[in-house]
């Protein structure tokens, strides 16, 4: 009732040609639309084979890398939370151990529009979409030959779109090109082969933005990165989900 009360003032004491109308947006709820943050990886070692997909989920720590990102992903979850939007993080602290599939299960259960994976990795600044036709292959859990292939196409389209707004964002606020791409797993074993990180393979139905950042001089992985460079990088990541999912008001 205060809103139609303050609507109905207005219009008593405002001449007809001002612009309040009913229904202007100054009364209308946004939209909060809900982000999950994925701060890199693990602080143990995991190697075992996704439930569902039967890909093989290899990740492990990265030294320096675990503590830059998980500042990172603090900074922009008080930033977007401080703009309207929920945010969940995908990993609560930075020793909690957690597998590409449960972050992507945390991100369904919490309904996000929108993945960001955060990592740092030397002389690295890209964003890796989902496409459809990516892939991880390798050796499954009966030890014979596995393809997983990315085929949601809905999905894909979103993430190309979103990993545009976000690159576009970063190059900005880094002051260096940040690229679309995929990404290469050629010659990385154990890691599985191909051209698309596991966490974003498993991500069926939530699109996601896979991050890297290495700013000039060589930091990043497990090469600690400077303050002043994680909040560009934070500042490029929050700038980059503004654009990607705007907040629709009324
Ligand atoms: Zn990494």
């Amino acid at each position: 009732m205060p809103v139609l009360g303050c609507f109905l003032a207005a219009a008593v004491l405002v001449p007809a040609s001002a612009s309040a109308a009913p229904g202007s947006s100054d009364f209308a709820p946004c939209a909060s639309p809900v982000v999950a943050l994925d701060p890199g990886h693990n602080p143990v070692k995991i190697d075992s084979f996704d439930p569902v997909t039967g890909a093989a989920q290899i990740d492990y720590p990265n030294g320096a890398e675990d503590g830059n990102v998980f500042a990172v992903a603090q900074r922009v979850a008080a930033t977007l939370r401080g703009r309207g939007y929920r945010v969940v993080l995908l990993k609560t602290s930075v020793r909690e151990s957690v597998s590409y599939r449960g972050r992507v299960t945390r991100a369904e259960r919490a309904g996000a529009a929108l993945g960001v994976s955060i990592h740092t990795s030397p002389g690295v600044n890209a964003v890796f979409p989902q496409r459809v036709g990516l892939y991880r292959s390798g050796a499954g859990p009966d030890g014979k030959p596995r393809r997983i292939v990315f085929t949601n196409a809905a999905t894909a389209a979103a993430s190309e779109r979103y990993a545009q707004a976000m690159a576009a964002a970063r190059s900005r606020a880094e002051g260096h090109r940040v690229a679309v791409r995929k990404n290469n797993f050629g010659g990385r074993a154990p890691l599985w082969a191909g051209n698309i990180p596991i966490i974003s393979l498993l991500a069926t139905n939530t699109p996601w933005a896979y991050n890297e950042f290495g700013p000039a001089g060589g930091a990043g992985g497990s090469i600690p990165v400077g303050p002043a460079a994680l909040a560009a990088y934070a500042r490029g990541i929050s700038d980059g989900v503004v654009a990607a999912l705007p907040r629709r008001c009324g």
